[in-house]
């Protein structure tokens, strides 16, 4: 009985430590996925306990802080009537975002810039700050960016998987005809993109875009770039991921790579892998798609269950594999270049952070691995945020150098 009693007296009070370690930093995840449905569906309103891998419940019991909330919208075909729809489908994450923070003020608030996050946290409040995954629901329209921005959108992913008018893909789509590159990197409306969201002070994300697109736009951005969720190509050899060239100029370039917590970018399991595709095809062939639709809603549920399968049989990457992903770029170019993402409700997970409730198993194995209080503020939101202040401070340095009127 006495055994019982100490036993469970330890954990309260490794829990409390834990907890109290985790409060100093400002944790931010840089990239965490919603639903079409979002705040609409009781069963997907953050507020509520929930299913989804991130609520206000698991935020606040793992410790998380912050996040980029996104507006993704699948990549479709490049035409004015899908550019129309994916505005659309954007549209309906904007007004969800919204609503959020409307709804629920006394818990979370809308960032729009480092100082916002900052404030929040010694409020006592968490913050959402929001990303747009697909540069796609742009269209033609070079004036949407400002729209987005004053949605307050403050990075882009340029691309997703498939090529679109703006940049070639790190994975072409076959449902849409893709060859392995379209415009060599960046297009033309691409490079006005670039400089649009230079003059606006919004971030450019260059996670899912090619390595030569990467590079371009590198060099074409006046600011420093981001890779919003991606990992290193060394360690897990996928094309999403980033080689050691891709890292160091992103690094020169004062910008910073957030590692992301998605499996098979985490490490490379052939097996699992192909466990996985043949999954995905008997799903597509029972749905009778072209193309496999995460979280198409009426065999999703078998998908589940068949994946649960699999995720036993070759078990998921777990924490120290993320922390070596953090660690090489560590060696590779300094402690000030990475950061955190969980990729959450987009496919993200792995052993040990599968949702946001364990967001402070993170930070117990960064101690471990001997970062010191400094390092772990840097990599939990000091580098993302420094960046983000460069760049929202360009367009007003900017425009003091090139005085106009
Ligand atoms: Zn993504």
């Amino acid at each position: 009985m006495l055994k019982i009693v100490y036993k469970y007296f330890f954990i309260l009070i490794s829990l409390f430590f834990s907890l109290n370690i985790q409060a100093q930093y400002l944790t931010l995840d840089s990239h965490i996925d919603i639903p079409f449905d979002y705040m609409d569906n009781p069963k997907n309103d953050p507020g509520n306990l929930t299913e989804m891998q991130v609520d206000f419940s698991k935020m606040k019991s793992g410790g998380l802080d912050a996040g980029f909330f996104i507006v993704y919208v699948e990549q479709s075909s490049l035409t004015s009537d899908g550019y129309e729809k994916a505005k659309d489908l954007a549209m309906l994450k904007f007004n969800a975002i919204h609503k959020m923070v409307n709804t629920y003020p006394n818990k979370i608030r809308l960032a729009l810039s480092p100082s916002d996050i900052k404030k929040a946290k010694e409020d006592g409040l968490m913050s959402a700050a929001i990303g747009i995954e697909n540069g796609y629901i742009i269209g033609n329209d070079i004036n949407l960016i400002k729209e987005f921005y004053d949605l307050g959108a403050r990075y882009i992913t340029l691309a997703h998987i498939g090529h679109n008018q703006i940049s070639d893909s790190s994975i072409p789509k076959k449902s849409l005809n893709d060859s392995y590159k379209k415009h060599g990197g960046i297009s033309l409306f691409g490079k006005q993109v670039i400089s649009k969201m230079n003059e606006l002070g919004i971030m450019i994300d260059i996670s899912h875009i090619s390595d030569m697109a990467a590079k371009q736009v590198i060099k074409l951005s006046k600011t420093p770039v981001i890779a919003s969720h991606s990992a290193v190509k060394a360690i897990a050899n996928h094309p999403r991921n980033l080689s050691d060239d891709l890292i160091k100029q992103i690094a020169q370039k004062n910008g910073v790579i957030q590692v992301v917590a998605f499996s098979s970018y985490v490490q490379v399991n052939l097996e699992r892998n192909r466990a996985i595709n043949d999954l995905r095809k008997s799903i597509v062939n029972l749905a009778g798609d072209n193309d496999f639709v995460y979280k198409k809603h009426s065999q999703y549920s078998e998908y589940k269950i068949k994946l649960a399968e699999i995720d036993k049989e070759f078990p998921l990457p777990d924490v120290n594999y993320f922390v070596d992903h953090i660690d090489y770029i560590v060696n590779l170019v300094g402690i000030n270049y990475v950061g955190i993402s969980s990729d959450f409700g987009g496919g993200g997970g792995i052993n040990g952070w599968m949702d946001a409730s364990q967001t402070n198993n993170i930070t117990s194995a960064l101690i471990e691995r001997g970062y010191s209080n400094n390092d772990i503020k840097k990599i939990w939101s000091e580098n993302l945020l420094r960046v983000w202040s460069s760049v929202e401070s360009y367009p007003i340095k900017n425009s003091m150098q090139n005085p106009s009127g």
